[in-house]
């Protein structure tokens, strides 16, 4: 007998036969021996459609007083599609029960709307567990120190089933959702994609943070924290499929390095059309340049990714970055504004039409070679690099937003990454 914690999204929750559906799963899983916590999304669109709803009545406020009301608001989408859940488990014949966030409770710091788990109270859920009982959590939601619903942000069910995996020692925390789990890259750009059977946390934080949608960041790091083996699935599978065999499909993310996941150097290529280049041109080559740029920079929020400095020659350099697309015109206005003078550098150009490209793979610690390989492989395509940066499991490259499908397919193919006829029969 294990505790398994079974997350669904909102596609998988998105009608009653479909909430149906999800209950004959987790029954069979119930009726397999296991104590089982479901912590399901809002009915797909329904989050949107509260969310716009407040939009309708009033635009948005500053301050903490519109974002109480929205996660007030946006918290029922939940607590609707929980109380579905229940009512058709207690129709399978099991004994369900659904709890709010604030009824566990979900403790979380009063960021509404992109609020953080502080605690979670496992005593009522694990009474309820040993009672026989199946427990349904309410996902991205929980109560913060005055007693106020908060919720968690966007995707943020995801990082609720996590946590309470974290906070009850589940043996295994499985998302059920709308692909059947992580790829080697976008297969909507590279169609010979591969599913990865097993994938280390580490990884996915690379992974996911460069625009693989299929889990909120923060449930990764969550579950790197507490290791909590996390396995990502499809709930289009029959409901009705054998247990082990589902139990064994998707993809494993997990915080276990062990022989398997060494042989492959890279495990997929991750791209990001997000960012935009900036660079401020003859700057002095002097001590506290990096800081001047940079400093102005963090003083306005705005984050920095892939930073380069050229050598200097006649004792000016150019210092170029990379923010979020978002951030651009800001970035660039900011620093002609008070920077440039200030510096006594000659302008600020920048480029938005740039993207990142990048190999990820816990393997390259281990393997020398691996950025020289992909810099001859982009080389070969005629791609010119325009910035470099690494990680010990990864290599980022910045290179014209034009080639970026090129780059992406020649490096798929370049690490062995293409579906062959012997990976579809493993
Ligand atoms: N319902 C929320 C959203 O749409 C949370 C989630 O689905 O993870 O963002
Ligand atoms: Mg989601």
């Amino acid at each position: 007998m294990a505790l398994i914690v079974h997350k669904y999204g909102g596609t998988s929750m998105g009608s009653t036969e479909r909430i149906r559906n999800v209950a004959r799963r987790v029954a069979k899983w119930h009726k397999a021996g296991h104590q089982m916590v479901v912590v399901p999304s809002a009915m797909s669109g329904e989050t949107n459609r509260l969310l716009a709803l407040a939009k309708e009545v009033a635009p948005e406020k500053p301050g903490k007083a519109y974002g109480r009301e929205l996660d007030m608001l946006a918290s029922t989408g939940e607590q609707a599609s929980s109380a579905l859940l229940a009512i058709a488990l207690q129709a399978e014949g099991l004994d369900a029960v659904s709890y709010a966030g604030w009824q566990v409770p979900i403790k979380t710091n009063d960021a509404y709307t992109k609020a953080r788990i502080e605690s979670i109270d496992d005593a009522r859920v694990r009474a309820d567990l040993d009672a026989g009982k199946v427990v349904i959590i309410t996902g991205f939601q929980g109560i913060d120190d005055g007693g106020n619903i908060t919720t968690l942000g966007r995707g943020g069910s995801d990082t609720s089933a996590v946590a309470v995996a974290a906070a009850l020692k589940a043996n295994e925390c499985l998302i059920y959702t709308d692909v059947d789990g992580v790829y080697t890259t976008d297969p909507r750009v590279v169609p010979e994609a591969r599913r990865l059977e097993r994938v280390s946390f580490e990884e996915m934080l690379e992974m996911a943070s460069m625009g693989s949608k299929v889990l909120q960041i923060r449930s990764v790091e969550f579950a790197g924290k507490y290791k909590v083996p996390l396995r990502v699935l499809s709930s289009f599978t029959p409901w009705d499929i054998d247990l082990n065999e589902e139990a064994t499909s998707g993809t494993l993310i997990t915080f276990e390095e062990d022989a398997d996941m060494e042989r492959a150097v890279v495990s997929g290529i991750a791209f990001n059309r997000d960012e935009a280049k900036v660079s401020v041109l003859g700057v002095p080559d002097k001590p506290g340049i990096a800081y001047q740029i940079l400093g102005a920079v963090a003083e306005a929020n705005i984050e920095v990714d892939v930073i380069i400095q050229n050598l200097s020659k006649d004792g000016k350099t150019d210092f170029s970055f990379t923010v979020h697309r978002n951030d651009f015109q800001k970035t660039v206005d900011l620093l002609k504004g008070k920077v440039v003078p200030a510096l006594g550098a000659a302008d600020v150009v920048g480029d938005s039409r740039i993207c990142k490209v990048s190999i990820v793979g816990i393997g390259m610690r281990s393997h020398v070679g691996v950025a020289s390989r992909m810099f001859k492989c982009l080389s070969d395509e005629g791609i010119n690099i325009q910035m470099i940066s690494t990680s010990e499991i990864k290599t980022s490259v910045v290179i014209d937003e034009k080639y970026m499908e090129l780059a992406v397919r020649a490096l798929h193919r370049e690490f062995d990454l293409d579906q062959t006829a012997d990976t579809i029969a493993r």
